[in-house]
This record gives C-alpha cells, structure tokens and sequence, in this order.
C-alpha cells in the first residue's frame, strides 16, 4: 500500500481537508466551517484519525489564514498569531494536531501553499521564481525565490503594501483598519463593495470599478516585479473571478513597466506571464497536499 498525503486548506470561513496524492487522485475530502479554534481543529483531527484507520498518511500539509507563524525555529511555530479572526489570536494550530497525530506536519500560508500547488501542477510548472496573489476578503501574496517559499522575519504581506493613492481620481478613503489606503484597503472585494456600494460580483463588466481596480493591481504587481523579479505572477482570489480584469491588468503593467524590463515573459508572453491560477480554486488544497510531499521528499 503506497502512501497517501493529508493536506489542510484552513481559510476564515471554511477549512478543506484531504487525502491523496495529486489533482488526479483525491480519495477523501471533508469541508469545515471555521468556528472556534478548539471545535474546528478538533473536527480536522477526526476527519484525519478515520483516514489513517484506512491509509498509510506520510505527511499533512497545511496552508492557513494568517498572520501565522512559519519559522520551524521559532518557539511559537505552529500558530496562528495577530489574525483579525475572532477568537484565533494566538491558536496553537500545528501544536494541537501534533498531540494527537503523529505525522510530519509542513505549514505555511495560504498563499506560499498555493503557491507549491501550482509549481507543482499549475501555472508555474517547474518555476523556482514566482508571485501566486489572491484577490479577495483580502490581499495577500507568497510565491518562491530561488525554490524557496518566501519568508524571512516572517512572512510576506503583499497585501499591506502602499501603492499610489490619487484622492482626485479615488476619493474613497481606504478599509485596512491598520494603513487605511494600503493595497488591501483600497483593492480588496469589501474595498470594492464600500467604494461603489455593490459586492464585486453584482457591477456590470464595464463599470469604472474594474479600471481603477486593475490600475491598482498593476501598480503593486510592478513593485513586486521590481523586487522579487518573478517568471511568473499568477492571480487567485473571488475578485479575480472578473475575467475581464486580467487584459487591463497586462496594458497597465505593461505601461507601467515602459520597457524598462526587457524580458521575453513581459514583452512577448505577458497572457501567461500574468495569469489566472491553473488549478483554479483548488490550488489552496492541492498545494497542502505539494507541500505534504515536500515534508517526505526533502
Ligand atoms: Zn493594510
């Protein structure tokens, strides 16, 4: 009997766990709402505890909502820290499966989770360099540097980032309770929902919303170019579900970019260069499942 891979998507509003070993093979698949630390963790340890009565599990994955903690060095590794997500603050995730499953346990974020995902059977196939964004609730971003997920101090907030705000063009004031008119508080689906009074899904495809939007987009996409000089830079998230916002996007950083970076991905394969996630919706939890391979392959 081969073994199988145990993966944990654990978002705000629900948690996703499953068994397998790639998009292909799924065997079992559980969604929990996201209540308490103790009620949820404690319905992913059962979910877990009647596959392994089935399976031989090598490893669990688990790409999670944040902030969070992911220095294996760090006394508080394992946790979810500072989050806004009532009654979170501070749960000892990892710490409290290890009690009771005994089994190597890789964490990260959502989207440094994803992020494997798709280099594994997605967008960034192969890639050691690359930027996975979700636009959503929030905004937040991971990826790899050379192959590695990307952390240091802790991890990145792509999200938090300040980006040019023009009150004479976006009068509307910003939603992060921390920045006001950081990337997330003007970008984000509550952002577009307080600027225009309708959620992302009800504007009609040619609103105004989804220029401004894209134009903020571009902006931190070409400052996380500048920086971390992906191959790639996938975009995820609700928000993105407006397809139409991913040409804008490209002319925008293109413009931005005024071919000053003269790489064949920006100048001749800017559709792939920027691109929707391959895996679709499913990058999150095939991505625990990668980084659960990880765990055994490294
Ligand atoms: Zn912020």
């Amino acid at each position: 009997m081969s073994a199988l891979y145990g993966g944990i998507e654990a978002g705000g509003t629900k948690f996703i766990c499953a068994i397998g070993t790639g998009p292909n093979d799924i065997r079992s698949e559980k969604i929990i709402q996201t209540t308490t630390p103790d009620e949820t963790i404690s319905h992913v340890i059962t979910f877990f505890q009647k596959q392994l009565e089935m399976h031989d599990i090598a490893a669990l994955g688990i790409g999670s909502f944040g902030p969070l903690d992911a220095d294996p060095y760090s006394p508080t590794y394992g946790s979810i820290t500072s989050t806004p997500k009532k009654g979170w603050v501070n749960t000892d995730f990892v710490g409290t499966i290890h009690q009771v499953l005994d089994l190597p346990i890789g964490f990260d974020t959502d989207v440094n989770v994803a992020a494997l995902g798709e280099r594994m059977w997605g967008a960034a196939k192969g890639l050691d360099n690359f930027i996975y964004l979700t636009v959503g609730t929030g905004i937040g971003g991971g990826g790899l540097v050379n192959g590695q997920s990307i952390r240091g101090m802790m991890h990145p907030e792509m999200g938090h980032i300040r980006i040019p705000h023009d009150l004479k063009k976006d009068s509307f004031k910003g939603i992060c309770p921390y920045h006001v008119d950081c990337l997330e508080g003007l970008a984000s689906g509550p952002a577009i929902e307080k600027r225009w009074g309708s959620p992302p899904e009800e504007l009609p495809k040619g609103h105004k919303a989804w220029k401004l939007e894209a134009d903020y987009l571009a902006l931190a996409i070409v400052n996380y170019i500048a920086i971390t000089s992906p191959k790639c830079v996938i975009i995820g998230g609700g928000v993105m579900n407006q397809q139409q916002l991913f040409p804008m996007i490209r002319e925008r950083v293109k413009e931005l970019l005024n071919n000053y970076i003269q790489t064949t991905e920006v100048i001749d394969h800017i559709d792939t260069y920027i691109t929707p996630p391959a895996l679709g919706e499913r990058s999150g939890i095939l991505g625990a499942i990668a980084l659960a391979r990880k765990m055994v392959d490294s």
